[in-house]
């Protein structure tokens, strides 16, 4: 069994009371990881050292250029590591090693890139209305971020919070998912051999409504940045509403991946097979609604199916491994009981439909499920695993309409080879990335974030590094 540490103010230490609990490897159904079980008194140690270093240390003397130059070479040191760490998250998570492997290898990126704006934050002077004043503005860092990490991309997601707020210069504690921690407790590691000061970075490991809730409600974290269901976000954001803190939510999402009779068919197949069943479908962007126009809708079944049948289910580090298992055992539970839920409601399966013998790991067949309607709970309830519904619609306006009859707005897909309606489908969908003879695509420099019930605020891009800083007026009389 690993043991691993938490991180607090610059040292690897254990729970403040001892206490443990065991992380899963979904591959084989067992225990692989020791990790402390944190508590209030861990998240109290981490937040004031967290404070501590915002006002006083080191950091808060370092120049700007010199916080993006410690960034960068924490970019350099994941990018040395990245092996290494998709091996653990592939432990934990079951994800397939190759796409750990790319998302690991990218996320040095987020360094650099944020490293990069970290000297480029500038105040303006205003063009006052008055005589005898001069006003100009100051960019400041929030100060403490909270930062709540899911189960499903731990490092990247974690990265895309942690590179733009210490580019701000704020600090950051993190609370990585129960179900993931152990790559976070190495990035610490990172973290101490760039040469961060103590207390800048901070990682504390627990559950959600022990490590999660103490840390959201502790009066020195100015900011908390969740990524996680749209439960807990609720959770989160009546919680910063009550105690008047800056709060960004990443939620979840049904996303609609929309094929037209004009698109290339065999790409559009390629992008539902993909937008969906990566990652064994546990991505908040997953293309779990798959509109397809009628004419073409019994024809895209058939290819659909015969592509989606292939996939090789097996041991996520293997390379010819297709489907990894679903990471937790409560997800397999969950993910099982939609396709009850589904079958109850009258969809009619075409592929898969339940669980699949693979080893001891807690795999679900590839599952795909025909004459969905939008007003099933298949459809309008984030099932988070390999499951596709099929809704079919006549023409545009159609399309339109069932793709945005939902709580959610995170992604969308639409195939087609009509540059107007390319156009104008980007224009009507509601969701905060809409993708055009593509699905999934992100990156460091694009803005992310939901519509509706999906989330507040953006990740990535230049405006990313807004939500860690705010600003002060201030007047001279001159
Ligand atoms: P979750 O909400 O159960 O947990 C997320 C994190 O919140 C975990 O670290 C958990 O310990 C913590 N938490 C739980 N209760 C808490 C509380 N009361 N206070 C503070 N923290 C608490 O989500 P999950 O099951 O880990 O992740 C899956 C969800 O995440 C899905 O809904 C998915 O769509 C969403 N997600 C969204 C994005 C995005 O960018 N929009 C990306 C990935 C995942």
């Amino acid at each position: 069994m690993h043991r691993f540490r938490q991180f607090i103010g610059g040292e690897f230490c254990d729970a403040a009371d001892g206490r443990t609990f065991e992380s899963f490897d979904p591959f084989r159904g067992t225990a692989w990881a020791e990790i402390p079980r944190g508590g209030a008194a861990d998240v109290d140690r981490a937040v004031q050292a967290a404070h501590r270093a915002f006002t006083s240390g080191e950091w808060a003397q370092l120049t700007p250029s010199a916080r993006g130059a410690l960034l960068r070479k924490l970019g350099d040191l994941i990018a040395r590591d990245a092996a290494k760490l998709a091996a653990i998250e592939v432990r934990d998570n079951g994800k397939l090693l190759a796409e750990m492997g790319a998302q690991l290898n990218y996320l040095p990126q987020w360094f650099y890139y944020f490293g990069g704006l970290a000297d480029k934050v500038e105040g303006t002077v205003v063009p006052l209305d008055k005589k005898g004043f001069f006003n100009f503005t100051r960019r400041e860092p929030l100060g403490v971020v909270a930062a709540i990490t899911p189960w499903n991309s731990p490092l990247l997601l974690a990265g895309w919070k942690i590179a733009p707020a210490l580019a701000a210069g704020c600090t950051v504690v993190l609370k990585p998912s129960e179900f993931t921690s152990a790559s976070s407790l190495e990035l610490a590691a990172l973290f101490q051999e760039a040469g961060f000061p103590p207390g800048v970075f901070n990682v504390v490991t627990g559950f959600g409504a022990e490590v999660g809730s103490a840390l959201v409600e502790h009066p020195l974290v100015r900011k908390i940045t969740f990524t996680g269901s749209d439960v807990t976000g609720r959770a989160i954001a009546a919680s910063a509403a009550r105690n008047i803190k800056h709060v960004s939510l990443e939620l979840g999402g049904k996303s609609p991946n929309i094929v037209f009779d004009d698109a290339n068919l065999d790409d559009a197949v390629n992008g539902a097979v993909s937008g969906i069943f990566a990652a064994t479908g546990q991505t908040c962007i997953a293309g779990s609604r798959l509109l397809l126009q009628s004419s073409i809708h019994d024809a895209f079944v058939d290819k659909l199916v015969a592509l989606a049948s292939t996939a090789r289910m097996g041991d996520p580090m293997q390379p010819d491994t297709q489907v990894g298992p679903v990471t937790t055992r409560p997800q397999y539970d969950k993910v099982l009981r939609y396709i009850d839920i589904a079958r109850g409601e009258g969809a009619r399966l075409v592929l898969g439909g339940g669980p699949a013998t693979c080893g001891d790991g807690w795999f679900v067949q590839p599952t795909i499920f025909a004459d969905v309607r939008n007003d099933m709970r298949i459809a309008r309830e984030e099932v988070f695993g390999p499951v596709l519904s099929i809704i079919r619609f006549e023409d545009e306006e159609d399309a339109v309409r069932i793709a945005n009859d939902t709580a959610y707005g995170l992604g969308a897909g639409v195939w087609t080879r009509d540059l107007g309606r390319a156009f104008r489908m980007s224009e009507r969908i509601q969701a905060g990335t809409v993708w055009v003879n593509t699905y999934r695509a992100v990156s460091y420099m694009s803005p992310f974030g939901g519509y509706k019930d999906s989330g507040l605020g953006r990740e990535n891009g230049i405006s990313a590094i807004e939500g860690y800083l705010q600003t002060k007026s201030v007047w001279i009389n001159t």
